[in-house]
């Protein structure tokens, strides 16, 4: 990678910083360009688009590609855009190795795939430099509104879309940002926040109307929402913590993965965090373990590596192979320095106000379950001890109880606590009220939340549209049997 200090170093024009930084911006754009085409050249054109089969948005990528390698950037732009609410973010956040990239036929003949993410991050980053990127151009402003809860990607790609189409826009998020777990769940080093902040900036210029701060169910009632707007999209997303039912005692030093990530993600964002700067939820000179071994426990442990801890552990009770996380993610961890501790099952925690050690048993594994997963025995006699300062518990999330929260028992609910709607409207049991992201899903990934808020989008306006032809009727006629 190429470094500012690099080209710093040498200065035989004896330049300002600042210029010099200009100089470090030109030097480094070309380079970023030459290897999106570069890359973007490999693509084989191979005639069965698995990579774009196999992006859950069926990006038009192998076009894009050709047009990135002829240099034709504007274009390229404009089709990654026309099927994606935000590439760049996708391009750095989406787990490729199980996605487009995973499937690319170079990749599967053995000579490495074709950097689809990189390239897909390349076209946008470049679009915004050069300002084709713009507010949204409304053709037709129409009367009804659509309130969307949650600004996660599901609610911010529905938000775009419809506003698009002309409808009033209120975004409802109960954080002091939009952008969801793209502002404090997704670490820094993953997606500078600045990038989630262009996005919904333009937004707001685009007329759509956020109100944070506002947490529905508390700061305003789902009831009022319901007769404010003409349609309600719920993207609420998963937030309760699954836990492990050791003696925890309510020891100050374990906590859940997103109380870690939404301290250093503010941390990053330049707010003030009291119990980071108090020490409580900061790894500097501590013995870190974190449990768990899908995604949320690699961001967690490539979080704390950068804190300057004394040492970071993963306690994961399967092994490498049926680690539920990205592999890359895996071995840029180990990369890092982070420690592995495979097919390990914490039992005890041991302390007295604080956990000081963690017991834990060896396991091995087994016949296979339901799921097709080898199941975790016990070794017997294999019971350790290891030493930790803060334990990080990732062990996943499940749905908030939404029809407590939104003192609504009608809207109907999985055994899971994900909300029902009908597959094919995106509809709840509710008249008008939709819902899409992880609060349907469970928890899962950016890109399938954007899929999920465009479907939705283009079923709300259906929706809508319908509902005002109701009200226009002609004589004898409805309009709909005019048109
Ligand atoms: C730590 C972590 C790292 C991740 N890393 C990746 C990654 O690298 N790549 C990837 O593809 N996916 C990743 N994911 C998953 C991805 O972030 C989610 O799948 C995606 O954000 C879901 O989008 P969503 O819009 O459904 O929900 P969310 O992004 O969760 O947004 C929901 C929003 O609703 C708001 N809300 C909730 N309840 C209320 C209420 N009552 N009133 C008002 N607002 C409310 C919340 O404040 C939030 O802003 C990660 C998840 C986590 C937890
Ligand atoms: S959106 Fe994700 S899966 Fe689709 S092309 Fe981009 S990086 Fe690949």
């Amino acid at each position: 990678m190429l470094k500012f200090t690099d080209i710093a170093l040498e200065n035989p024009k004896k330049e300002s910083i600042f210029q010099r930084k200009k100089h470090f911006n030109e030097i480094y754009a070309n380079f970023a360009k030459q290897k999106a085409q570069e890359q973007a050249s490999r693509c084989s054109q191979c005639g069965i688009p698995f990579c774009q089969i196999h992006c859950p948005l069926h990006n038009n990528i192998p076009d894009w590609l050709l047009l990135t390698a002829e240099n034709r950037l504007e274009e390229a732009f404009e089709l990654s855009n026309a099927t994606n609410n935000m590439p760049e973010i996708c391009g750095r956040v989406c787990p490729q190795d199980r996605l487009c990239e995973g499937n690319c036929v170079i990749e599967q003949a053995g000579h490495g795939t074709v950097t689809i993410g990189s390239i897909e991050k390349y076209i946008t980053d470049h679009a915004w430099e050069k300002g084709w990127i713009k507010p949204i151009k409304i053709k037709l402003e129409r009367n009804q509104s659509v309130g969307i809860i949650g600004a996660g990607p599901a609610g911010l790609a529905a938000a775009e879309e419809l506003r698009k189409k002309g409808y009033k826009i209120t975004v409802y998020d109960r954080y002091d940002r939009a952008g969801g777990l793209l502002i404090y769940g997704i670490p820094n080093f993953k997606l500078d926040k600045e990038i989630v902040l262009k996005r919904t900036n333009r937004l707001t210029e685009s007329g759509i109307d956020f109100k944070l701060n506002c947490e529905v169910g508390s700061t305003v009632s789902f009831q009022n929402l319901k007769e404010k707007h003409d349609a309600i999209l719920i993207a609420t997303g998963v937030y309760k913590p699954h836990t492990i039912d050791l003696n925890k005692k309510k020891a100050s030093n374990v906590i859940p993965a997103m109380e870690f990530l939404t301290a250093s993600n503010r941390k990053g964002l330049n707010d003030v965090v009291i119990n980071f700067d108090n020490g409580r939820l900061n790894c500097l000179n501590k013995n870190i373990l974190v449990i768990g071994g899908g995604d949320t426990a690699m961001d967690c442990v490539r979080t704390a590596i950068r804190q300057n801890p004394v040492s970071v552990k993963c306690l994961y009770r399967r092994d490498q192979k049926n680690m539920p996380g990205s592999q890359r993610d895996v071995f840029n961890a180990i990369e890092e320095g982070i420690e592995f501790n495979w097919l390990t099952l914490p039992t005890n925690y041991i302390g007295n106000k604080k956990v000081e050690t963690v017991k834990a048993l060896k396991m091995q594994l087994g016949s296979s379950d339901e799921s097709g997963r080898r199941h975790p025995e016990q070794i017997s006699g294999s019971e350790h001890e290891i030493k930790c300062d803060l334990v990080i518990e990732a062990l996943g999330f499940d749905p908030e109880n939404i029809p407590m929260m939104f003192n609504e028992p009608d809207l109907e609910v999985t055994k899971s606590g994900t909300i029902k709607i009908d597959f094919k409207s995106m509809m709840s049991k509710i008249d008008g009220v939709f819902a899409a992201g992880d609060i349907v899903r469970g928890a899962s990934l950016v890109v399938w939340g954007i899929k999920d808020g465009r479907d939705v989008a283009a079923n709300i306006h259906n929706y809508l549209e319908e509902k005002s032809l109701k009200f226009i009727k002609l004589p004898n006629k409805d309009v709909a049997s005019v048109i």
